[in-house]
């Protein structure tokens, strides 16, 4: 039996349910109908690079070590943390690998570098910009070309484009995804496909207000397209599943997402609270709210010539033009930096400080860990404690209500030998907030006033949907964990679960009689093979950030 694993990067039950309740996807629909679906819970904080790591490894992050995009140095600085290296627990299809099976992996998201397996891969989000190889076997890379041409979404965000243009790269580059896994279908026809959209994810983010009515910023003016652009993916998409599970045959299917989606309509800024509640000291005062947004005029306006090679090109004739343009771009780069975090900071006043956007989470200066840590260890723990009160007491100057659901330490949501590297403090804020990094002047202001207008948010709530021939068929709505899809797909395969596995079987779901006869066995013996590692250089590094920053993650 063949197990193919279609994942839905942030899809979310909301949108199915009003889709399938129009007659709406075809695909989605018949799996549900003939098989079992539910909820599949997502990590904590419910962000891709955790998610999906744990998704692919049966593990909670503690253990598999992918905590975020990135994570901070012992001096402030971000670091790569997510790619393939990092993640210390073997990914289900190297153990497939190890009983012979053949797998192919398609655009798993926070999967770079490429490793040599039993059949092929190709890499998907945090793939450098740059990269010449990102698949294996390798000549795979020559033929889709430059990974952000031909197959990342979020070139046109980079380069300022419309919602319109971006709709159109989407749209574009799931086809060639969508080619890609079938040609590969065809040459290699793998025991194991797993193979992600994430389309929806990018989409919801900055779509969502269009088909949210009860947004704060849903406009029903707004064009059709802009409406209907979520809905229109979502059936896009499923016919490419429908196109790929045609192809797969019989197979034992499981479409997944790593997390659902919410409205995000209001920014918190948590740095504000931070200084004000003496937690965090700036060396000089941080920019004001004129100077940011000077700075986000500068950035738009340099950011809309530099995706305009023609315009450029005419206004580089114009001395006048051209020092303008220089001097907004010098002013843009400048703010920003003086805004940037790590370079304001005074460390010797500070205790907490915000560790990203991604990861929604807080960071102790601890003596011993960071190099100008303050926090004696002996501290540490009543002062988390401190934090977590403190910001339960958080509450929207405009409606006067909680902005943060609720905060733990890491201790209590994780386990494993990586805990070092796992943030202090993680903020589940409520529905519509997300903890945003800058100095505003003000705690709270609605999301699309600093940046780009993300009107769509991470909510724990994913989906799963699973049939075939090993899976029962049950109407009912069931739950699940992230973690429990490994030891659930290797208990199919009729092989062993990893005694380390965080998951369990889903045996509700699973045939009766393929039940019955095939008892549940546990190993000890799964290592990971480590790939070895591939440095990033400092272009690439960039290029990845700001990548990154286009989508929002920074
Ligand atoms: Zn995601």
């Amino acid at each position: 039996m063949t197990t193919t694993i279609l994942g839905l990067d942030g899809a979310d039950w909301q949108i199915i349910d009003s889709l399938l309740e129009r007659g709406e996807l075809p695909v989605l629909g018949g799996l549900i109908e003939k098989g079992c679906h539910g909820t599949l819970h997502s990590t904590t904080p419910p962000n891709s690079p955790p998610a999906w790591a744990s998704m692919i490894t049966g593990v909670n992050p503690g253990k598999h070590n992918i905590f975020d995009f990135t994570y901070i140095d012992e001096s402030y600085k971000r670091s790569g943390g997510c790619d393939v290296p990092h993640r210390l627990r073997p990914p289900l299809w190297q153990i497939l690998n190890r009983f012979g099976m053949s797998t192919g992996v398609v655009n798993l998201p926070i999967h770079y570098p490429a490793e040599p397996v039993n059949g092929f891969v190709i890499c998907g989000l945090v793939t450098p910009w740059s990269a010449e190889v990102f698949t294996y076997p390798p000549e795979i890379s020559r033929e889709i070309g430059n990974p952000a041409d031909h197959w990342l979404i979020g070139q046109t965000l980079v380069r300022g484009g419309s919602p319109k243009e971006f709709l159109e790269e989407i749209r574009e580059k799931t086809r060639t995804q969508t080619d890609w896994i079938l040609r590969l279908q065809k040459e290699h026809r793998p025991d194991f496909l797993m193979a992600v959209f994430d389309g929806t994810d990018k989409l919801q983010h900055f779509f969502w207000k269009h088909w949210d009515k009860t947004h704060s910023r849903h406009d029903p003016r707004a064009a059709r397209e802009l409406r209907e652009a979520i809905p229109d993916y979502y059936r896009y998409v499923d016919a490419c599943l429908g196109e790929v599970l045609r192809a797969r045959g019989e197979t034992d299917v499981f479409i997944v997402s790593d997390h659902g989606f919410t409205r995000m309509e209001r920014d918190v800024f948590i740095e504000n609270w931070l200084i004000e509640n003496g937690y965090l000291r700036l060396k000089s005062a941080p920019p004001s709210a004129t100077q940011k947004q000077f700075e986000k005029t500068g950035r738009s306006i340099w950011n809309t010539f530099a995706g305009n090679g023609t315009l450029k090109s005419i206004l580089k004739r114009n001395k006048l033009t051209n020092w303008l343009i220089g001097r907004i771009k010098n002013k843009a780069e400048e703010s920003e930096n003086a805004s940037k975090l790590n370079q304001n900071v005074d460390w010797s006043a500070t205790r907490v400080f915000f560790a990203g956007v991604s990861s929604q989470s807080l960071q102790v200066n601890l003596k011993g860990r960071q190099t100008f840590g303050i926090v004696e260890p002996e501290e540490y723990e009543s002062l988390v404690r401190e934090v977590i009160d403190g910001l339960g007491k958080i509450l929207d100057p405009i409606n006067g209500k909680p902005v943060v659901r609720a905060a733990h330490g890491k201790d209590e949501i994780y386990h494993g030998s990586w805990m070092e590297n796992a943030a202090d403090v993680i903020v589940i804020t409520e529905d519509g907030y997300s903890l945003q990094e800058g100095f505003p002047g003000h705690l709270v202001a609605e999301s699309n006033l600093y940046g780009t207008d993300r009107s769509g948010g991470h909510r724990p709530e994913g989906i799963f949907i699973a049939c075939g021939p090993n899976i029962r068929s049950n109407p009912v709505r069931m739950e699940a964990r992230i973690t429990d899809i490994t030891p659930t797909v290797l208990y199919l395969n009729q092989l062993p679960i990893p005694d380390y596995a965080d998951g369990s079987v889903l045996t509700d779901l699973v045939d009766e009689t393929y039940l019955a006869s095939n008892p549940l066995e546990i190993t000890d013996q799964i290592t990971l093979s480590q790939s070895k590692s591939v440095e990033m250089t400092p272009e690439e590094k960039e290029l990845l950030e700001n990548h990154l920053r286009a989508l929002g993650y920074f």
